[in-house]
């Protein structure tokens, strides 16, 4: 028997273990199996190499739970370790035995996959249990050990007479922890971490269909069949697919093999993602994974955290804000990458140049990807682009390499439901929406239906509208005019169309200076000036009389503030400001300026106001009311 202290520096670790180490105690779990796992690869690795001359089979992990007896066994057939490798290994804390073993086997790394790297996962066990057992039995020929260590740096070191190789780690749960005994926790704990780890992993038994047994169907002398019931056997329950979709080639893996790993991650959710992603890099850094473009509604917040990472099949997180570009933390799917380094702050792995690389290939992947679709199915990429634009303009706005590289797939759609690049917009409406200083002018409109009379103005002049109806679509359109050169977007009520796009052809007034005069002044008393800001225009006589438009500038300030960032300070909380156009060449605005009295001049303004407000869904309420009441009085 050995007796000993654990070589450690601070005199009692544990206390700072169980306090310090991780805040969330649950991850001991995974931490155990990790070492189980690696315990399993590095036989494996070392039978492939021809180093250990034992069979290696086809070994499993389990986990069994004690209530009774209040313990949590973990047992591996990996393996294992003689009692001087306890000593070497889980003595010395912190001594990475991983560490060591990829020194020696350099490509043990990459080709085995090996998890353990810090020398400290073991004592996490400390964080659960007061008591925590080994017995092993190492696959050279040696007497298999057992150790044990009450939580206290004393620990002692016997023989065992444990027969077949591999590791058992047996905790005495603490008090405070009995949560672990439970059954339903540790199969969560399982499913959260340990899904899609390398080595079959058992907990417990299952029942299933017996698939060396079909029931035989038998018919009785009336005609009626029956069927006998399946025969059940029991098997092993394992809670793992140790072969997740992105551990595989591409190449050996079909639309439905993505579709049904989709549903393995995510198995409440029941739409079907609209395109994937395989990431498959081993240089400069190792990553794989495959992100899912799900369906983006217009709420940027409640898409997030949907990605998980992984390092060598183990779960890490959901959080994967630094290594994920953030706008594509809207996408789903997973991530695996050793080189992530996970036990430092978020702000170190910001700065962590793995990580920055990590980044740009992800955005890189993406947009080629894109690209292809693009390319390859554009009516396809058309029709899904509602429902992905909201990422694409996200990443426009906030990676500039994405930005360069989304001019080849980033698409325009008009109102007549025709998609542009921005090159073939330029192209379609060069040559008619160039105004008068060669400045390209884009018309867009937010809303169909509330914009329709003005669209309809658009149109009339031949010009292209688009529909640009995403919250953040004014940072974008910002974005555009400083990195393209000179073009301008207006939204079609910003003004009259004929100042939308100012030409050189201006139409003469009908009216004298003197009656311009009359008719400003006559407006601004009728008009209220808090809301309106009345301008005259000389305009073709077929234009309505009365227009009510929003500034271009004003309005965009407003919504970028409201979706953060971006605006002036302070617009979002000013007034709304809206422009009454009044064209005076129309025969109705002549009538108001000559009409003999003053009441009926009033009546004909406040008359043609509501109707310009009607238009722009402005006129609500008890206004409303009022309107209508008075022009069932007129047409009387
Ligand atoms: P790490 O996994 O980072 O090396 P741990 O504290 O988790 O650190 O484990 C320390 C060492 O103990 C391991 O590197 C390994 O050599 C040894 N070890 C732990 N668990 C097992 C196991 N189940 N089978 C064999 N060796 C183990
Ligand atoms: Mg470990």
């Amino acid at each position: 028997m050995t007796k000993g202290s654990i070589n450690v520096s601070v005199e009692n670790i544990f206390p700072l273990i169980k306090k310090f180490l991780y805040s969330d105690h649950e991850i001991f779990l995974r931490e155990l199996i990790s070492n189980a796992t690696d315990a399993t690869l590095k036989l494996k690795h070392l039978t492939s190499i021809g180093e250990a001359k034992v069979e290696y089979g086809n070994p499993k992990i389990e986990v069994k739970v004690d209530k009774d007896g209040k313990k949590l066994h973990i047992i591996d057939q990996g393996l294992g370790m003689s009692a001087d490798e306890v000593e070497k290994y889980i003595n010395q804390v912190a001594f990475s035995g991983a560490e060591e073993f990829l020194d020696k086997y350099k490509d043990a790394e990459k080709d085995a996959g090996i998890i353990g790297h810090f020398g400290l996962g073991f004592y996490s066990a400390f964080m659960v249990a007061d008591k925590v057992e080994i017995i092993t039995k190492s696959f050279k020929d040696e007497p298999a050990a057992h150790w044990t260590c009450d939580g206290s740096p004393e620990f002692t070191l016997v023989e065992a007479d444990k027969e077949d190789r591999g590791t058992e780690i047996i905790l005495h749960i603490a008090e405070d922890s009995t949560e672990f005994l439970e059954d339903a926790r540790i199969r969560e704990l399982l499913n959260k971490y340990n899904k899609f780890m390398p080595i079959p992993i058992k907990f417990g038994t299952k029942e299933v269909n017996d698939p060396d047994f079909t029931p035989k169907t038998t018919t009785d002398a009336e005609g009626k069949e029956t069927t006998e019931p399946h025969k059940q056997i029991t098997v092993d329950d394992i809670i793992n697919n140790p072969n997740p979709a992105w551990t595989k080639q591409p190449t050996d893996l079909k639309d439905e093999d993505y579709g049904s790993f989709y549903r393995e991650l995510y198995p409440m959710q029941f739409e079907e993602p609209l395109f994937n992603i395989h990431l498959n890099v081993d240089y400069p850094f190792n990553l794989t994974g495959i992100l899912y473009f799900p369906k983006m509604t217009n709420d940027l917040n409640i898409q997030k955290d949907k990605i998980q990472l992984y390092q060598n099949q183990v779960f890490v997180t959901d959080n994967v804000e630094g290594i994920v570009p953030e706008f594509l933390t809207m996408l789903r799917g997973v991530i695996d990458s050793p080189d992530i380094p996970l036990n430092v702050s978020r702000s170190y792995l910001q700065a962590d140049g793995n990580v920055k690389k990590i980044s740009s290939y992800i955005t890189r992947k993406v947009a080629d990807k894109l690209k292809s679709l693009f390319n390859n199915n554009r009516e396809d990429f058309e029709k899904k682009w509602d429902d992905i634009k909201i990422v694409i303009e996200y990443g426009m706005l906030s990676e500039e390499k994405f930005f360069e590289k989304a001019d080849a797939f980033a698409l325009y759609p008009t109102v007549d439901g025709k998609y542009f690049t921005f090159e073939e917009l330029t192209n379609a409406i060069k040559a008619k929406q160039t105004d008068k200083d060669d400045k390209m002018v884009i018309l867009y409109a937010s809303n169909k239906d509330e914009q329709h009379s003005y669209i309809q103005a658009a149109k009339d002049k031949d010009y292209e509208v688009l529909l640009l109806d995403s919250p953040i679509v004014s940072h974008l359109m910002q974005k555009l005019e400083t990195s393209k050169e000179n073009i301008s977007f207006a939204r079609v009520d910003a003004d009259h169309v004929d100042n939308l796009i100012k030409k050189d052809d201006t139409t003469i007034s009908k009216l004298s200076d003197e009656e311009k005069t009359k008719l400003d002044e006559l407006l601004k008393e009728v008009v209220p000036s808090e809301k309106f800001m009345v301008q005259l225009e000389a305009m073709d006589s077929s234009a309505s009389p009365f227009m009510i438009t929003q500034p271009e500038f004003m309005r965009r300030m407003k919504e970028m503030q409201q979706t953060g960032g971006g605006g002036m300070f302070g617009m979002g909380n000013m007034p709304e400001m809206y422009n009454l156009i009044v064209n005076t060449n129309h025969d109705l605005v002549n009538e108001i300026l000559n009409t003999k009295t003053r009441k009926k001049q009033e009546r004909l303004i406040n008359q043609s106001l509501d109707l310009a407000r009607l238009s722009q869904g402005l006129l609500k309420g008890e206004e409303l009311t009022n309107f209508i009441k008075r022009s069932y009085d007129m047409i009387k």
